[in-house]
């Protein structure tokens, strides 16, 4: 039966916090429809492959729709590169049937393992934000099942409002049932990649300012406990897609990927594997291992996506799982912002080897969408005793600075910071109202920042 569910503990990738909910997985519309008809029932959200970290597609005691069974290419226009999909469709799967057609994303996250519908849903960016914006920008239109169970497509001139509300929504407006999205030609698999290590965070930001228009893709690897002078010390990454003939003639099919192996981490690490002494000999390590390289050749896994070669490296963590801290800091005040943000980070000894600063360009009308024009910095953070302060903390600052914090990564914000940092809030809750009078669309991170 269509309708049936089961009841599970579920999480996001952080694995923090687990939940039990009831969850659905319907093979076709007709099935989704059911759901959302069956009666009265308390409320439900969309998962999609729970790459986000906190309880954005959580619903504890209620109902949690799985899409990943929504999967089908619909339509491809090989001239204008146009993709329509269901959003179950990851961008694994359009990797693998689109690059050796010549196409890939036009926006990537770190990880191909994200459905087109939760990329969507939290608007993602990637590496190539500064030239290009969020995911959102790409999409022509999409497909919205509303919660009173109608059918709108949505695009920036048809039903915009409900458009912009749905980018960065969080699931919040209805099921994304399928979009158009208009993906990249490429000429090849690889890309020209340029290293250069930066001695602190205002020689990164300033190469970063100076010199990113000459990448489509720019990011930072950035060493969080460095103090004094080598404060947010880093080294820089940043290429475009190579052209054929930047490839040796040893590489006879410009857009097939080099075969690789997957690791798996085969279990959870004790949690006191990862402390401040361990990360700061990776970071000295890492750090020393780069030294400045021009035009390096990459294949696009390990350069869009160097932690999917682990399956389930999210267990390095412990059992207890992890945070990601994730904000973004205005132009003219990020440099003064991060430099706090990271002189507290530092002094928790608190250990996150994996930290990365981007450049962000514009920001979108999307109601909830979170890159604003300046910078971000993610890093990860155990689940620990004094987690929770330490977090209020840094919430504060962004605040004082003029920033905030990302939605796909948050599960410990609060209301009162949330409103602060999303200006926009209001007219968000003004169209979800008028689209979800019921209130029938709710997570439990909706929930806990008062969003519903
Ligand atoms: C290793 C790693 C790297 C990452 N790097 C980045 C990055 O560089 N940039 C970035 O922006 N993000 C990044 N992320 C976060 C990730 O891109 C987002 O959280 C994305 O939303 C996950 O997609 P998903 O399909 O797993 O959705 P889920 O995590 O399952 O859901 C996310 C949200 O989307 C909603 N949703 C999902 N499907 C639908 C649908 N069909 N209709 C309506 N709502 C829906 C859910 O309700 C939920 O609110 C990264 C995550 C990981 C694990």
């Amino acid at each position: 039966m269509s309708h049936e569910f089961v009841t599970q503990k579920i999480s996001g990738w952080g694995r923090f916090p687990v939940e039990t909910c009831n969850i659905y997985r319907p093979e076709s519309r007709r099935q989704l429809a059911t759901i959302l008809g069956s009666g009265p029932q308390a409320s439900l959200i969309s998962y999609g492959l729970g790459r986000s970290y906190g309880d954005a597609p959580l619903n504890s005691q209620g109902g949690v729709i799985r899409l990943t069974r929504l999967n089908r290419f619909l339509a491809f226009d090989a001239q204008s590169g146009v993709l329509e999909c269901e959003a179950g469709v990851s961008l694994a799967e359009i990797l693998q049937y689109f690059l050796p057609r010549g196409f890939f994303p036009p926006v990537t996250p770190g990880t191909k393992f994200v459905t087109v519908g939760g990329a969507i849903a939290a608007d993602v960016h990637g590496k190539n934000h500064h030239q290009d914006g969020t995911f959102g920008n790409f999409v022509l239109d999409f497909k919205l099942l509303t919660p009173t169970g109608d059918i709108l497509t949505c695009s920036a001139n048809d039903n915009g409002e409900v458009f912009w509300a749905t980018l960065g929504g969080m699931g919040l407006t209805g099921v994304i049932l399928s979009a158009r999205i208009k993906l990249r030609p490429v000429a090849s698999a690889w890309v020209l990649v340029d290293y250069h290590k930066a001695a602190n965070l205002e020689d990164a930001l300033g190469r970063m300012t100076e010199s990113d228009v000459r990448y489509q893709y720019s990011v930072a690897w950035i060493d969080c406990l460095a103090t004094g002078r080598h404060m947010g010390r880093a080294v820089l990454m940043r290429g475009n897609h190579a052209a054929v003939r930047d490839l040796p003639a040893s590489i006879r099919n410009p857009l097939a990927e080099p075969p690789r192996h997957r690791w798996t981490l085969p279990f959870d690490f004790p949690s006191l594997a990862l402390n401040s002494l361990t990360v700061r000999a990776f970071n000295s390590f890492y750090y020393g291992l780069h030294h400045n390289f021009t035009s390096k050749l990459v294949d696009l896994e390990p350069f869009f996506y160097p932690l999917d070669a682990i399956q389930h490296w999210n267990r390095m963590y412990g059992r207890r799982g992890f945070v990601q801290f994730q904000t973004a800091l205005p132009l003219d005040r990020g440099l003064e912002g991060l430099r706090k943000v990271l002189a507290r980070l530092a002094q928790s000894r608190r250990a996150s080897f994996l930290a990365v600063l981007k450049r962000f360009g514009k920001s979108n009308p999307g109601l909830l969408s979170f890159p604003i024009e300046g910078y971000t910095l993610a890093l990860d953070l155990p689940v620990a005793s004094g987690l929770v302060p330490l977090l209020r903390e840094l919430d504060g600052l962004v605040l004082d600075y003029g920033g905030r914090i990302y939605l796909a990564k948050d599960a410990l914000m609060t209301p009162q910071s949330f409103a602060a940092m999303y200006p926009k809030l209001e007219q968000f809750r003004a169209i979800k109202g008028r689209l979800d009078p019921h209130g029938l669309f709710s997570s439990s991170q909706a929930r806990r920042l008062g969003i519903v």
